[in-house]
């Protein structure tokens, strides 16, 4: 049996999951059936009509992009722009375009860490980790139970910090309760106060698998009614954020580093701050329009920063701390296409996937 659109979906959202999206966005299925059964996957950037097209010719019926072709509401749907062409056509072919943007941005193995890895940066982490994607999880357990309740929440993604797994804290002591009448307690009697030595035990949970580790703690416990309470917290995530930032293996002089970039990213041409005479070592990149990052790169000590976007009045606030350069958007950001590839070829190898052969950059030099 084949793969449903939705499983590919799945699979994506386990990767970049769709709450790491920043509000504006409209990382989501935009069209298609989610129960259609995947004939093949388009890669791309961009998806505009040409992609659509180009999905049609293939015999492929989901097309994978980083950019949402869907931003805001549409009013209507009459083809009198390229997005309601776009949508229509897919419609029309039953093509399913799914976005995955910000989301893949904010993961440690997204967008940024393939402009890292092209450029060679060691040593990488998150720029501007994210607030509030965690909490605290307390949970009580007669101590027999414990190990058992444990291993499934860790089992449903409790317990992770940075390279630790199974990570808890547990305190004994006196769990006090008396059952109603209508009560079916596992220990104890109806209308008798009981005593029980219980584990108190505490567990950062990442917001987005917390429904799933709630599940799975209330069906490895065996009371009827859990004790357990969910604390938001403020902390970041050093493993969700916007842009990444890591070392060159070897330092370079400024002149040398700009070379090797366009080398890398297959780059015309650079918009680039004074080349600064000290060497470059500290690399802080961000895929797209990434200049309010610039703050956290110079905090960072990064000798130079790698985004697009960058406006002229912007290019003043480099201020002579870092190289500010503009890569361009489309050159910043088209390795994302293969990135997407390699993630489905790893877990769908029956699918056929493509690379979308599209050239969507809506700028060019001269
Ligand atoms: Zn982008």
């Amino acid at each position: 049996m084949g793969y449903k659109i939705s499983d590919v979906i799945s699979y994506l959202e386990q990767i970049a999951p769709p709450s790491y999206q920043e509000s504006y966005d409209n990382a989501t299925l935009i069209t298609g059936d989610r129960t259609a059964e995947v004939r093949g996957i388009v890669c791309s950037l961009d998806c505009i009509e040409s992609t659509v097209e180009e999905a049609i010719e293939l015999g492929a019926n989901m097309i994978v992009a980083h950019h949402p072709i869907v931003f805001k509401g549409l009013k209507s749907l009459t083809g009198k722009n390229y997005v309601e062409r776009t949508i229509i056509k897919a419609i029309k072919n039953d093509i399913a375009i799914y976005a995955i943007h910000t989301n893949l941005d904010h993961v440690p193995h997204g967008v940024n860490r393939r402009i890292s890895d092209r450029l060679g940066l060691l040593d990488c982490k998150i720029l501007q980790p994210k607030r509030q994607l965690l909490s605290k999880l307390v949970f009580y357990v007669p101590e027999p139970e414990k190990d058992k309740v444990l291993q499934a929440v860790y089992a449903a993604g409790a317990g992770k910090i940075g390279e630790y797994a199974d990570c808890s804290f547990q305190v004994k002591g006196m769990g006090t309760f008396t059952p109603s009448a209508k009560a079916n307690p596992t220990i104890g009697e109806s209308g008798k106060a009981q005593e029980e030595q219980e584990i108190r035990v505490e567990v950062l949970v990442s917001n987005h698998v917390l429904p799933k580790v709630l599940q799975e703690m209330r069906a490895a416990h065996s009371y009827e009614e859990v004790a357990y309470y969910v604390q938001s917290l403020e902390n970041e995530n050093q493993e969700v954020g916007a842009g990444m930032i890591g070392m060159l293996a070897q330092e370079m002089e400024g002149e040398g580093f700009l070379d090797y970039l366009k080398a890398k990213m297959n780059l015309q041409v650079i918009k680039h701050t004074q080349v600064l005479s000290r060497k470059i070592k500290k690399v802080a990149v961000c895929g797209g329009a990434g200049i309010f990052l610039l703050g956290d790169a110079k905090r960072a000590g990064a000798d130079v920063f790698v985004t697009a976007d960058v406006k002229y009045h912007e290019f003043f606030d480099a201020d002579g701390s870092l190289i500010l350069c503009d890569i361009g958007h489309y050159e910043s950001e088209i390795f994302t296409k293969e990135l997407l590839w390699e993630l489905l070829s790893q877990n769908f190898p029956n699918i056929a996937l493509y690379l979308t052969k599209v050239v969507t950059n809506p700028t060019s030099y001269r």
